[in-house]
C-alpha cells in the first residue's frame, strides 16, 4: 500500500470509530484538542503581535473554515467507509462452473436471472459440478438420510424428492452460493429449497394444501379478505426461488408431477380490475400487502401502476410488497438503473408524501442467507428510505433452535430491517418433514423475549388451519402435549358464537 493510501485509510479508521463512539479515538481526539490549544495559543500570540491583528485575524478564518471542510470531507468518507467496509469475498467461486464470474457479473440481476437453476435436469446437472465425490458422515443430518455416502445417491435421493415434491425448482445463484455443499445432508438453505426422499415424512391425515383456506376467503379471485381492514392482492404466481414449505403450493410456481397448480395469478390488468375495484367499494380496508408469488416478479411498470392505483384510493393507508428477493437474489437492488429498484423506492417516497406507507416485506430463515451484498442492498434501501419488515418460517433442521434465530434476529435489527413475525410452519401438504411442534415455537419464544430490545424482538405467531388468521403462538386456549393438539378460540366468529381452531403438531 502507498504511504498516501496507509495515511487516509488510518484517517478514515479514526473518523470510524470516533462516530462509532470508541474510547481510544476519543482519548486521542481530547488530548489532540488541550495540545492544539496550548501550542495554538502561543503561536497565535507571537504571529499576531508580528504581522498585525486585522491580517492575523483573516488568515486564522480562512485556515478555520480549510480545517472546518476538511473535517467534513474525512467525515463523509468515514460515512460511505461503514456501508462498504465489507469483505467482498467472492462466495460464489466456490461453485466450480462460476469461478471465473467476476463480482461485476455475479452483481448483475440479468445474470443472476440467466444462471438461474430451473428444474430437476439442470439442478442435477449443477449438483455433479458442485458436490464431492463422497459425502462426510453427518451427524446433524435426518437420521434417514445419514446412510447418503457418494455424489450419485445424493443426487438420486433428489430426484426421487422431486417426484414428491409440491413445488417446483427454482434457484438463484445467491442461494446456490450459500450453501455449505461440503454438510449437503444437514445444511440449512439446502433443506429449504431441495427435497431429499430418504428424509420424506407422510403427510399427517390434517394437512392440506391450501391449508389457510385462502380461496375460501376471496370475494373476488386474486383476492383474500380475512381480516377486517386488510386485504391481500395475489398479483403474480412466480418467484425467483420456490421454497419448499410456500403455504400457496396450491398455485405457486410450476406444476409437479404431485400438484397440478389450477388456481394460478397471472401479472395482467385485466384480472387485477375486480380486485381493485373491490377495494375501491370497501371502506374498512385500509391495508393491502401485495404478493403472490413474489413482489420480485412483478414487472416495475406494474408494480408502479399498483402502487399508484392503490395510493389514490383514500380509505388505504397501507401497502406492502411482499418480496423473498432480498435475501435470495439481492444483487438485484445493486443493480445500476435497476427498474423494479426505483420502482419501489418511488412508491415509498410518494406514499411517505402523502402520509401513507409502502413498505417492503422479506423472508429471511438463516443469518447464512445474508452476505456482503445482501448488507449492501438493505443497506441501499435504508439510504433510500425504503421501510423493510422480515417474516420468518420456522423449520425444522433450520432456524428451530434458540442460537440461530437469535442470530437471525440480531444480523436483521444490525441491518436496519425490523424482525417483524416468527411463524409457526403452515400445516402444508408435502413438507412435514420441515414442520416443528408447537412447544419449539413456544421455547425458543421464551428464550429470546427480554433478551433482545423489544422492538427488535418479533411476534411468534400461528396463522390458524382453516382460515382463522394470525394470532400469538402462546395464546392457546388448551394445549396437550401429548397429542401434539392445540385449540385457539376466536370470539365471536361463527354467527356471533365462539370459533375453535386446532392445530396439529407433527405426529
Ligand atoms: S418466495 Fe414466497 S411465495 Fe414464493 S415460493 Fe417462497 S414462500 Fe412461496
Amino acid at each position: 500500500m502507498a504511504s498516501g493510501e496507509v495515511v487516509s485509510s488510518w484517517i478514515v479508521t479514526f473518523m470510524t470509530d470516533i462516530r462509532g463512539g470508541n474510547d481510544d479515538a476519543m482519548r486521542y481526539v481530547l488530548s489532540g484538542y488541550w495540545i492544539g490549544l496550548v501550542l495554538g495559543r502561543l503561536l497565535l500570540v507571537r504571529v499576531t503581535s508580528y504581522i498585525g491583528p486585522k491580517l492575523a485575524l483573516t488568515i486564522y478564518g480562512i485556515i478555520a473554515i480549510g480545517l472546518l471542510a476538511v473535517i467534513q470531507s474525512v467525515d463523509n468518507v468515514a460515512v460511505n467507509a461503514v456501508a462498504t467496509a465489507v469483505n467482498r469475498e467472492p462466495y460464489w467461486y466456490k461453485i466450480p462452473v462460476w469461478k471465473d464470474v467476476t463480482e461485476k457479473e455475479f452483481l448483475d440481476y440479468n445474470w443472476q436471472v440467466a444462471n438461474t437453476v430451473q428444474g430437476k435436469y439442470k439442478l442435477a446437472k449443477y449438483l455433479y459440478a458442485v458436490l464431492p465425490e463422497h459425502i462426510l458422515y453427518d451427524e446433524d443430518a435426518p437420521e434417514t438420510s445419514r446412510h447418503v455416502q457418494t455424489r450419485d445417491m445424493f443426487v438420486q435421493d433428489v430426484l426421487g424428492g422431486i417426484s414428491l415434491a409440491p413445488m417446483s425448482i427454482r434457484i438463484t445463484p445467491h442461494v446456490m452460493s450459500v450453501i455449505d455443499w461440503t454438510k449437503p445432508l444437514s445444511d440449512p438453505i439446502r433443506r429449504q429449497f431441495i427435497p431429499l426422499k430418504s428424509s420424506f415424512i407422510e403427510d399427517h391425515p390434517r394437512l392440506q394444501l391450501d391449508s389457510l383456506n385462502e380461496t375460501g376467503s376471496s370475494p373476488t379471485p386474486g383476492l383474500v379478505h380475512r381480516y377486517h381492514d386488510k386485504a391481500l392482492f395475489l398479483a403474480v404466481s412466480v418467484c425467483p426461488v420456490y421454497c419448499r414449505f410456500c403455504t400457496r403450493s396450491y398455485s405457486v410456481g410450476g406444476p409437479t408431477e404431485e400438484v397440478s397448480k389450477k388456481n394460478i395469478f397471472p401479472p395482467t390488468r385485466r384480472r387485477w380490475e375486480p380486485m381493485f375495484k373491490y377495494i375501491e367499494e370497501t371502506p374498512q380496508l385500509s391495508d393491502i400487502v401485495v404478493s403472490g408469488g413474489d413482489g420480485y416478479y412483478i414487472p416495475p411498470e406494474h408494480l408502479t401502476s399498483i402502487t399508484e392505483r392503490l395510493l389514490a384510493i383514500p380509505h388505504i393507508r397501507r401497502i406492502r410488497i411482499a418480496s423473498k428477493g432480498l435475501a435470495v437474489c439481492p444483487s438485484r437492488i445493486l443493480t445500476p438503473g435497476d427498474e423494479w429498484t426505483q420502482a419501489i423506492i418511488k412508491a415509498s417516497t410518494a406514499a411517505r408524501k402523502m402520509g401513507k406507507s409502502v413498505a417492503l416485506h422479506t423472508h429471511f430463515n438463516h443469518p447464512a442467507e445474508m452476505t456482503w451484498i445482501t448488507r449492501l442492498a438493505t443497506q441501499k434501501l435504508y439510504e433510500e428510505g425504503v421501510t423493510v419488515r422480515n417474516q420468518t418460517v420456522m423449520l425444522r433442521g433450520v432456524n428451530d433452535n434458540v442460537t440461530t434465530m437469535k442470530a437471525l434476529i440480531r444480523m436483521l435489527a444490525d441491518n436496519n430491517i425490523m424482525p417483524y413475525y416468527v411463524y409457526q410452519g403452515d400445516m402444508v401438504s408435502g413438507v412435514e418433514e420441515l414442520r416443528t411442534p408447537l412447544s419449539t415455537i413456544l421455547e425458543i419464544e421464551r428464550h429470546i423475549r427480554g433478551s433482545i430490545a423489544g422492538f427488535a424482538t418479533p411476534n411468534f405467531v400461528i396463522d390458524l388451519p382453516g382460515g382463522g388468521g394470525k394470532r400469538l403462538a402462546v395464546s392457546y386456549d388448551t394445549y396437550d402435549r401429548s397429542t401434539g393438539v392445540s385449540t385457539y378460540v376466536l370470539p365471536g366468529r361463527n354467527g356471533g358464537k365462539d370459533k375453535v381452531y386446532e392445530h396439529h403438531d407433527p405426529l
